[in-house]
Order: structure tokens, then C-alpha cells, then sequence
């Protein structure tokens, strides 16, 4: 097989790019080990700041998270009792979104098969060659036969657990990694929202989030033990954990429903550096990830493929690699400062077994500061929404 450019992975990184390509005329291929329905139906981000929105509806395919999208214009903190609301509109103009990660995927999977994009689901054994040519291929088995791609380029979009890091020269690479030590176990309850805005809660228990889904579905998380067992959790005691750390001096409580889901991440900030190796490029979690604290890694994915979406363009219309060279760079600019913000959230709101009584008592007073000094707000507001 040959084609321009040979993607692996179908997440939102590596679908967003096939479709950019392709409203520009460049052909590529989507290598994914799991099936359609797997990808499309795995839980995970939900958050889309308003670069990703504009990003996904010049594309095409932001009909229906347009429809079904839910607007936020505010998100709360909650602490010592007391919930706060931070007004995202009102220092920043800008507001976020709730729409679904695996939507977006079945909006972008339909957009592939809807213009007869290669995407081949279910591959095995991907390996890459000649990455540091300009005539890499790429190895694999698909229905159980050995398939092999020849492309001008390689785009790395398989996640953190993916093979094309691995297959980046190790000369002159950097990695920058932080493990918190704690995990967020995560239920999926089937119930109408407990807020119409996300409220992420510091309590001496741990740190909760309320976030929603859809308007039939809520999605929970509470800080845990990365090692915990998802089968240690009753339902019973996930609901008593629940309502100790949100609880609040105004009588508002958590909703029950159905738990349908439970699941247990554990929390890290990972940087790989640099992001790109002669025909090599890697995008999203497969070269970064950040703390869901945030709300960050759907919208980095998003940003990073926009960048090299705009760098194959130059180079297949104008014949020039310069935005490719400066790849690297332009993208890094961004994850940092999703990864300096994703820290600081994760590390204002949570509870850390090492603090000593003064970084816990520091910690209460800069959580304070943030609900009570307009500029403190306003920079948090503008890193959630992502205005930088
Ligand atoms: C619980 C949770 C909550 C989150 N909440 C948020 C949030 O609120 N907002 C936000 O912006 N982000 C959030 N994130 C992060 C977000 O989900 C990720 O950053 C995002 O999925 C990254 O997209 P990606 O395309 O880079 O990688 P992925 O979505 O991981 O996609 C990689 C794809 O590559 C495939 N693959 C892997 N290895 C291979 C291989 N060898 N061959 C072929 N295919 C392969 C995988 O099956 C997968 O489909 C959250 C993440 C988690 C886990």
C-alpha cells in the first residue's frame, strides 16, 4: 500500500489529522489496534475549549456537538464547606464545552467512512522503518495477514502506551515525567446532573470533581490510591466517600443513580521531547500527557494535529518543510503551559500524603486567594479555557 501520509492510531488525534488532510487533498491512512466500537464507545475526556469547538466546526464535524454540546460559562471550587463559583465568561470572554470524547470520535469515525478515508481497525504487530528517511514504511497484520505502507511521513497519535515513542531515536531525546502518587477512581452514574456547572472540590478526605456527560449521565471521580482495586468499592462506600468530600454548609448534595462504570487512573505529567525525528512525528498523548485536572488532553491532541496538519500543507503545496522543522517548538509552547497549569490544579486541589501541616495550611490559603482576588481567578479562568 502506498499513501502520503501513514497515521497510527485512532483517537482523536490521529482521526482529526486523517480529516484535516483530507480537506486538503493529502491522502493518508489510519492504523488502529481496536475495534470501531471499542473506540467509540471508551469514556474519557469531555471537556473542549473554544480553540478546539472553532477547530472541529471549520472542519465539518462540528454539527452535533454544536446541537449537543453543553455551553459552560463557570466552573466551582469547593472547600471548607463553601462551594465558589468562578465566572470563565465573565474574566475571559470565552466559555467551555461538555461534549463527549467518544462522540467526537463517532463524529469524526462517521466524517472518514463518509469520504471513504483507509481506516483500518483491528491491526496487530505495527512496526515502524525507516523513519529517518525519506521513504519510511510501516509494518502490520490485519485480518491475519502481513500489510506494509509506504509514505512520505509517519504521524505518531497511539497514546502513551503506543509503539512509535518507543521507535524515536533515542539520540538527543529528553523526557520530563512527575508521578503525583495518587490515582482518581472514576464512575460513570446514571442520573441527571447534581450541577449544571463542574464543581472540583478539595476536601481533607481527598479531592472529588462532579463533571457531567449527558444530560442522562454522570460522570464521578474521587482521588484514591493508584493501586487500589476498582473491586474494593461497593457502591455503598463510593457514595459515602462521595458525599463526605462534597459535603457543603447550603444543603447541596451529590444525586445517586446507577453506577454503570468504575475505573481507576492514576496521575501523571509526562513531556517527551522532541516531537519529531526526520519523517517521524508524534502528536497528542503519544508525546505528552497532563493530570485530567485541567481538562487539557483532548484539547492538546486537538492543537498539536492542527499544527501539523498546517506543516504537511506547506510542504505538499509549496514544497517547503519549514512549518515541519518548527514543529517541535510551536507545540511545545502550548503543552507547556498546559502541563504548568494541569500541575498547578492538581496540586492546589488534592491531598498529598507527604504535606506537612504548613503545606496544608498554605494550600487552604492560596485556595482562598483564588476565590477571593479577581486576578488570581482571572489567570486560572484563562488557562481553563485556554486562552493562551
Ligand atoms: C479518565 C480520563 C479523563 C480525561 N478527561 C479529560 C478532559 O476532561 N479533557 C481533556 O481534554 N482530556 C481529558 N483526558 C485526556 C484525553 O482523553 C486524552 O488526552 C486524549 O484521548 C488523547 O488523544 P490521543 O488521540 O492523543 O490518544 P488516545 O485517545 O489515547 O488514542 C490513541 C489510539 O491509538 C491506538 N493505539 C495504541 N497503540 C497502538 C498501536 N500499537 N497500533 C495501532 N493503534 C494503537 C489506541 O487504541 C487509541 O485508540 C482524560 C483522560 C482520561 C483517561
Amino acid at each position: 500500500m502506498r499513501t502520503q501520509v501513514a497515521i497510527i492510531g485512532a483517537g482523536p488525534a490521529g482521526l482529526l489529522l486523517s480529516h484535516l488532510l483530507h480537506l486538503n487533498g493529502i491522502e493518508s491512512i489510519v492504523l488502529e489496534s481496536r475495534s470501531q466500537a471499542e473506540i467509540e464507545a471508551t469514556i474519557r475526556a469531555g471537556v473542549l475549549e473554544q480553540g478546539t469547538m472553532d477547530i472541529l466546526s471549520n472542519a465539518g464535524v462540528g454539527a452535533r456537538m454544536q446541537a449537543e454540546g453543553a455551553l459552560h460559562h463557570g466552573i466551582e471550587l469547593a472547600f471548607g464547606g463553601q462551594r465558589h463559583r468562578i465566572d470563565l465568561t465573565e474574566l475571559t470572554g470565552k466559555a467551555i464545552t461538555v461534549y463527549p470524547q467518544h462522540e467526537v470520535i463517532k463524529d469524526l469515525v462517521a466524517a472518514r467512512l463518509a469520504a471513504q478515508g483507509q481506516l483500518l481497525f483491528e491491526v496487530s504487530g505495527v512496526e515502524l522503518h525507516g523513519v529517518d528517511t525519506a521513504a519510511p514504511s510501516v509494518g502490520f497484520i490485519h485480518r491475519g495477514e502481513a500489510g506494509r505502507i509506504e509514505a512520505d511521513f509517519v504521524i505518531g497519535c497511539d497514546g502513551y502506551h503506543g509503539v512509535t515513542r518507543p521507535a524515536m531515536p533515542g539520540e538527543g531525546r529528553q523526557d520530563f515525567k512527575r508521578d503525583y502518587g495518587f490515582g482518581w477512581f472514576g464512575v460513570l452514574v446514571e442520573s441527571a446532573p447534581s450541577s449544571e456547572e463542574l464543581i472540583y472540590a478539595r476536601h481533607e478526605r481527598g479531592f472529588a470533581l462532579v463533571s457531567t456527560r449527558t444530560p442522562t449521565v454522570q460522570r464521578l471521580y474521587f482521588q484514591c490510591d493508584p493501586a487500589d482495586h476498582v473491586d474494593n468499592w461497593s457502591d455503598d462506600r463510593i457514595w459515602a466517600e462521595l458525599h463526605a468530600r462534597l459535603e457543603n454548609n447550603d444543603g447541596w448534595r451529590v444525586n445517586e443513580g446507577r453506577i454503570f462504570q468504575k475505573n481507576i487512573i492514576g496521575m501523571r505529567s509526562f513531556v517527551s521531547t522532541p516531537m519529531q525525528s526526520g519523517r517521524l512525528f508524534l502528536a497528542g498523548d503519544a508525546a505528552h500527557i497532563v493530570p485530567p485536572t485541567g481538562a487539557k488532553g483532548m484539547n492538546l491532541a486537538v492543537s498539536d494535529v492542527a499544527l501539523l496538519a498546517q506543516g504537511l500543507e506547506q510542504f505538499y503545496r509549496q514544497g517547503s518543510d519549514e512549518r515541519l522543522q518548527g514543529y517541535t517548538t510551536a507545540a511545545l509552547k502550548r503543552v507547556w503551559r498546559a502541563e504548568y497549569f494541569s500541575w498547578w490544579m492538581t496540586s492546589l486541589l488534592h491531598t498529598f500524603a507527604d504535606a506537612t501541616p504548613f503545606q496544608r495550611e498554605v494550600q487552604r490559603a492560596e485556595l482562598e486567594c483564588v476565590v477571593s482576588s479577581r486576578a488570581m481567578a482571572t489567570a486560572l479562568a484563562e488557562s481553563y479555557v485556554g486562552a493562551f
